[in-house]
């Protein structure tokens, strides 16, 4: 059933949805954004990017449950789909999926994607299966938007690395355009789990991106052995209080350490502050 909602048509099932990108298909280039909702500027960047390359711009609003751990946040998930759509209108995007968990997860699904190797190290390490319900996710939505074109944020890189290879390998006509990490002023990459930074902890979550800084400076000034630029980083997030969950160094590509910096070696983070983990990379040139 499609639900007229001022400008936005708020599509719900699956069906609907694959039937609406089927007919599209024939004559339109389809961009999709799939997000959880919460959005700030950092998806809204997707959104303007999709409206600018295609036709017809699809944002999907879905909080994956298997994409969580038993211990993780699912349930405290920040929500606010209100404001979500006015966001979405103000963007002039005309189609938003909202799919029921029950329906993108019937009683007898039994269907997972497993991307080896990408998808166990980094956040794969701490957060076991998380890329197994990312990917599963992703594909049933690329299955029911079919766009040619998805947009994806380099904040969290190894999704948009372990996501490429699967579409890769299982030979889906989609193509990810990686977007650049929108930040706030002062510099903290864009997150909807921002809003659980209270107090201090919004300023010590500054560590990821201080740790970056130092290690770019480093870089420039001439260090390439990646021990030395990780003890660097190591040392900011543990003055600001910050709990290490891993600094590395890596290739853009496989992922894999690198104990010698180039221009295109990838720093990638993930630290808890407070009770909030949150993740950052960058370029190290
Ligand atoms: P999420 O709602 O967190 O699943 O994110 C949906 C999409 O927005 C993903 O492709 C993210 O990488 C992207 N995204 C999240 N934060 C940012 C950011 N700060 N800058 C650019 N893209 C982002």
């Amino acid at each position: 059933m499609k639900i007229e909602n001022g400008e936005l048509s708020i599509i719900h099932t699956p069906l609907e949805m694959q039937a609406l990108s089927q007919n599209w298909q024939k004559g339109l280039s389809i961009g999709f954004v799939p997000t959880m909702g919460f959005l700030h500027e950092g998806h809204l960047s997707l959104v303007q990017e999709s409206n600018r390359m295609c036709d017809v711009t699809v944002v999907s609003i879905f909080v994956n449950p298997s994409q969580f751990g038993a211990n993780e946040d699912l349930s405290s998930y920040p929500r606010n789909l209100e404001r979500d759509l006015q966001l979405l209108s103000k963007h002039k995007v005309d189609y938003v999926f909202i799919p029921k968990a029950e329906d993108i997860y019937p009683p007898t699904y039994r269907t997972w994607v497993n991307v080896t190797g990408i998808s166990e190290v980094l956040c794969g390490a701490s957060r076991p299966g998380h890329f197994t319900g990312v990917a599963t996710v992703v594909l049933k939505l690329v299955n029911i938007v079919k766009p040619g074109l998805m947009f994806m944020g380099e904040k969290d890189y190894q999704q948009v690395t372990v996501l490429k290879a699967m579409l890769k390998d299982l030979n889906v006509p989609t193509t990810i355009i990686p977007c650049p990490i929108m930040r706030e002023a002062d510099g903290l990459a864009m997150s909807s789990r921002n809003t659980y930074l209270k107090g201090e902890a919004r300023q010590q979550a500054l560590c990821l991106y201080k740790a970056i800084l130092m290690a770019k400076q480093l870089y420039r000034e001439g260090i390439r052995d990646t021990n030395m630029l990780c003890e660097a980083a190591s040392e900011i997030i543990k003055t600001n209080k910050g709990e290490i969950d891993y600094i590395e160094f890596v290739d853009p590509e496989t992922l894999a350490h690198v104990g010698y910096a180039e221009a295109d070696t990838r720093m990638i983070l993930a630290v808890k502050v407070g009770v909030t983990r949150l993740i950052d990379n960058s370029l190290i040139q």
